[in-house]
């Protein structure tokens, strides 16, 4: 068993990384890698964070693992191992339904374009235009065109193609029209470059082979252990106050990288006083990410439903709008299908509802209204899933949702939030190490950083700052 209680943890580290998010896991990894001592500490008993998992009544449930982009193959082989990026497959039938049109798609880009051309007759040539000028966007371009001017360049009036190209985007990261056209630009071309792709085995199965890795590489790896702290002294990190067991105990490090949320890791974890007066400045104008709602179904064993598609994008809402989607009682959710190919040797069939959330909509509730909502939702979800495969209520023998106060209470993640936070959270995430020594942060910023292609490849960077860091 890799992972240990506190008490077991040494004295000092070289690196401390708080959180076990695929952002912590990765740079807890690579920093390993590199030859320095690392103690990765995790609250939960598990790890992984929001891609995570959990088991009832014979079911396993996968949380956020709902489709990344191709980009992961290269990422998990090149800063994981081989089996994990072997273990990389393309979810082939993405599914569209809602008033204004109904279709199958891969989410290629040869795909796309000949549903645009076909479907929705746009010229083949404002087709490539469009996927050109979005591939060419970068990090450092110009960031005051909104992805609402974007598509109203592109496709002036047509909210039935901007709700094609949107709607996706803002369930995989919470982004909405008014965002930055480039973080759209970023995200997008990644999902268009080859399509959508899931893990097969399955959450637990990809982080108990990233477990192993940690292990391999001599990670530390201790779990129900919370820091409280990160003490700083004179500008200068020295360590972390962690809890487990119910006691608090001193670690010490020069270095430590927290995979907290950027606004937990500089207004609780190292305090605001920690930081100057610009930086608290710029802190507080972060905003966060909207948070999630999901609906888990497991279908009784020995039951079969059909194949209706991997990842359906439903709605009744006559238009497309980003404030529709996290109202909470929305009209539009995903459905992910789990079949028994996504976990070869366990044969049962699990969907997983989600729909973006607002952490303030359930966070005031009484609890027999909490309770009511929670129940309101199921049926709400059960009815919309009906329409796709009829009698499935019958067939489910477990039904359960989380909120944001669920998304909340197991990540301690500002309002719940399911992506990180918006756009200015990027800067001051990478800012944080030049205003207090030794001090790092990773995990969902900014959009374009988010997600679990987003939040591994910052894990690699912010590795790689904290090893020039403890090398200088
Ligand atoms: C419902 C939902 C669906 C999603 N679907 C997808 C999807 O289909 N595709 C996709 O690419 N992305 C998806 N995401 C987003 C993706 O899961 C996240 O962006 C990514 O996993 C975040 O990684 P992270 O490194 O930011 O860390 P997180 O996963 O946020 O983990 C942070 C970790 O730090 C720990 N921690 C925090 N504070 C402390 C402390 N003081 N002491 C000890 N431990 C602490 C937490 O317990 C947690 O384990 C989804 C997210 C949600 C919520």
């Amino acid at each position: 068993m890799s992972l240990k209680s506190l008490d077991t943890a040494s004295e000092s580290y070289d690196a401390i990384v708080i959180g076990s998010g695929l952002g912590g896991l990765t740079t807890a990894n690579r920093l390993a890698n590199a030859g320095h001592s690392i103690l990765l500490v995790e609250h939960h008993h598990q790890l992984g964070g929001l891609a995570t998992w959990f088991k009832r009544k014979g079911h396993i449930f996968d949380v956020s693992l709902h489709g990344f982009p191709y980009g992961m193959v290269k990422t998990c082989r090149k800063y994981w191992n081989r089996a994990i990026m072997d273990s990389i497959v393309q979810l082939k039938n993405i599914v569209f339904d809602n008033p204004q049109f109904s279709l199958q798609t891969t989410f290629e880009r040869q795909d796309f374009t000949d549903i645009l051309q076909n479907k929705f007759g746009i010229k083949n040539e404002v087709i490539q235009n469009f996927f050109s000028t979005i591939g060419s966007m970068n990090f450092y371009d110009d960031q005051s065109m909104t992805t609402r001017e974007l598509f109203e360049k592109f496709f002036p009036g047509r909210s039935d193609v901007h709700r094609l190209l949107m709607e996706p985007i803002t369930y995989a990261n919470g982004s909405t029209m008014e965002d930055p056209a480039i973080t759209y630009g970023i995200v997008f071309s990644n999902f268009m470059n080859k399509g959508v792709f899931t893990f097969k085995g399955g959450t637990d199965q990809l982080i108990g082979m990233m477990e192993e890795e940690l292990v391999k590489n001599g990670v530390k790896i201790c779990t129900r252990a919370k820091v409280n702290r990160i003490v700083i002294e004179k500008g200068q990190v020295r360590g972390v106050m962690a809890e487990g067991n119910g006691e608090e105990r001193f670690i010490q490090a020069p270095c430590v990288i927290s995979n907290s949320g950027i606004l937990n890791t500089i207004n609780n974890l190292a305090g605001k006083d920690a930081f100057p007066k610009e930086f608290q400045e710029a802190t507080n104008k972060v905003r966060v990410n909207n948070s999630s709602c999901q609906v888990y179904i497991g279908i009784k064993d020995g039951e079969i439903i059909d194949d209706v598609g991997d990842l359906l994008f439903t709605s009744k809402a006559e238009h497309f709008s980003s404030e529709e989607l996290l109202d909470m009682h929305t009209k539009s959710k995903t459905f992910s299908v789990y079949y028994p190919k996504t976990r070869p040797g366990h044969n049962r069939y699990t969907i997983v509802a989600s729909m973006n959330a607002r952490y303030d909509d359930w966070a005031h509730l009484t609890d027999d209204n909490y309770q009511q909502e929670k129940d309101n939702l199921i049926k709400r979800t059960m009815s919309d899933l009906e329409k796709y495969l009829p009698g499935v209520t019958d067939k489910c023998d477990w039904l359960e949702a989380a909120t944001p106060k669920t998304f909340h209470r197991y990540t301690f993640h500002t309002k719940g939030t399911s992506f990180g936070t918006k756009f200015e959270g990027l800067d001051v995430s990478r800012s944080i190490s030049k205003v207090v020594k030794g001090l790092f942060h990773v995990g969902s910023v900014g959009i374009i950083m988010s997600g679990w292609l987003g939040a591994i490849n910052y894990g690699v960077i912010v590795a790689n700052d904290a090893d020039a860091y403890l090398r200088s």
